[in-house]
């Protein structure tokens, strides 16, 4: 059971946007959470087929990096999260005897470049531990080490201190999925990480939240104004009862093609859509039609070259 878990921050948010508002839709369980379709499935991006030791927390898919999964915790719990079920089981950190197994591999591997520390939401650990971390990839080879987090929304105020951290990373990657997300505390956060090299955001194209030109067009201008370029605008993953969050593809695609005509080239988050069973992403310019004879998408998987059949759920 994926707990509803919301911070006294964001329920103040939400308290001002109202109990139907998209950024409550984010965060309360919905009874639609019942309805799982049969093409969705608790591991959605096949993590499974690419984990690598270290109990399942790091993953090794494309040949340049690695996910080093460093906590099952968050700040808040979204429920289009396609690590649902993980967080569901686990609510552990990364051990040392973890991370020593990482780093063994990671030394093993001098193709991974980049280190890329998610979760869960790493900033559920302390700094030092963070600190500790980032050093001790550092020392196995990476080159890069960028990190994910949406505790800049959820628990603005955590990330206030994060600012020596942040220097010693190369990117951080926040997550934002609406403009009512960019507030005042918002931005003394994005301050901090803003240490990084590198300050991006991915969001999720939720329906119900911003599926809509008007308001994906508001949150790149006010992520801009805000100094943090969108990056990607993920297609929710097959995770199990989520449905109620997808639009159909087609329509995606069209929302994606409509922000051209509104906003600058780097103010466009590409439209990205994870393959299901571990076979890598895709950007979704220019994929529309490409339906076989059951209606069914037929896309060709980056690292393979295999043609893949997908699937929607709505
Ligand atoms: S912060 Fe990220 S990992 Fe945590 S529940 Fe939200 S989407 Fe999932």
């Amino acid at each position: 059971m994926f707990v509803e878990k919301i911070t006294p921050y964001y329920r103040n948010l939400i308290d001002h946007d109202g109990p139907d508002g998209p950024l409550a839709r984010m965060v309360r369980h919905s009874e639609l959470e019942r309805r799982v379709r049969p093409e969705e499935r608790t591991d959605p991006i096949g993590d499974g087929r690419w984990q690598r030791g270290a109990n399942g927390r790091l993953i090794h898919h494309y040949p340049g990096r690695a996910l080093l999964l460093v906590t099952d915790r968050c700040a808040a719990h979204c429920r289009f999260c396609f690590r649902r079920d993980r967080l569901s089981r686990f609510s552990s950190d990364l051990t040392p005897e973890e991370l020593a197994a990482a780093c063994a591999y990671l030394a093993a591997h001098g193709e991974i470049h980049e280190v890329i520390l998610s979760g869960g939401d790493p900033l559920s650990l302390a700094d030092e531990t963070l600190t500790a971390v980032i050093g001790a990839v550092r020392k196995a080879g990476a080159r890069s080490v960028r990190l994910h987090t949406r505790y800049p929304v959820y628990d603005p105020v955590r990330c206030e201190s994060f600012g020596p951290v942040a220097a010693q990373l190369d990117t951080i990657v926040v997550h934002v999925n609406h403009r009512l997300e960019i507030t005042a505390e918002f931005l003394r956060a994005a301050a901090a990480l803003r240490r990084a090299r590198f300050l991006l955001n991915q969001s999720v194209l939720l329906k119900g939240v911003n599926d809509s030109e008007e308001e994906l067009a508001g949150l790149s201008l006010a992520l801009g104004e805000a100094g943090i370029l969108p990056y990607y605008l993920h297609y929710p993953d097959l995770a199990p009862g989520i449905s109620h969050f997808r639009i159909p593809l087609e329509a995606a695609i069209g929302l994606s093609r409509a922000l051209s005509g509104r906003l600058p080239g780097y103010l466009i988050p590409r439209l990205i859509l994870d393959i299901p069973g571990g076979k890598g992403k895709i950007p979704l310019a220019g994929q529309e039609g490409r339906k076989g004879d059951d209606g069914a998408y037929l896309f060709t998987a980056p690292l393979t070259g295999e043609t893949v059949t997908y699937r929607e759920a709505l």
